[in-house]
């Protein structure tokens, strides 16, 4: 039986439901605004709606992960438009948890390095584990000695803090490699997607060396 289906739902036909029921899948989108949406969408015209479902069928084939660090890109082995460009200092890698952090300090327009996106944070008791982030992936970016500073940019959370030590841990055994973290400035506890732009640069251009 159909979850959200009460007596104020009898005059919707099932396919409206279940739409409703994949829109409240969304974050931040509750009962009325699946609702809402829902009967937005119904009103689109044939057209537009096979154009939404083209760009939702394709999604995972026309969005790639680049494979230098981990960002979004135009498609499968596609460089990211950071990693593409011959203006960044590949000598900086800035480490964050994932894409929506990387799009917060670029918004703030003053980094020029590169990115590596970890893909989480470590939390065992929830199973996230050194070996299910990408830290292997960073370490071979490392390797050939052309990056000589990494600033970790982790949230400062506990989970966070803990992935730094970690991280810190194993970067230290190289020790002609810079480890940075931001400055302080950001919330205890903030996440770092929605720091404002100005409060990202500030924290990025003060980071204090890791001790
Ligand atoms: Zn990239």
């Amino acid at each position: 039986m159909n979850p959200i289906r009460d007596n104020s739902n009898e005059l919707y036909p099932d396919a409206f439901l279940n739409l409703i029921e994949l829109l409240r899948g969304l974050p931040g989108v509750g009962k009325r605004s699946a609702e809402r949406m829902a009967m937005q969408l119904y009103k689109w015209n044939d057209s537009r709606l096979a154009a939404l479902s083209g760009i939702l069928a394709d999604l995972h084939e026309k969005i790639g992960t680049c494979p230098e660090c981990g960002a979004m890109s135009s498609g499968k082995d596609a460089l990211c438009p950071v990693c593409a460009s011959s203006k960044r200092d590949r000598s900086i890698i800035c480490v964050v948890e994932d894409f929506t952090q990387l799009r917060t300090i670029e918004a703030g327009g003053t980094y020029r390095g590169l990115y590596h996106i970890l893909g989480g944070k470590l939390a065992p008791l929830e199973g996230r584990t050194a070996e299910s982030l990408t830290i292997p992936a960073l370490l071979k970016r490392l390797a050939d000695g052309s990056v000589n500073e990494v600033i970790l940019a982790l949230c400062p959370d506990v989970e966070g803090r803990a992935t730094e030590v970690y991280l810190t841990g194993i970067l230290k055994e190289n020790t002609t490699l810079k480890i940075s973290r931001l400055a302080q400035g950001l919330p205890a506890g903030a996440d770092i997607s929605f720091a404002d732009a100005a409060t990202i640069s500030a924290a990025l251009s003060g980071r204090r060396p890791v001790e």
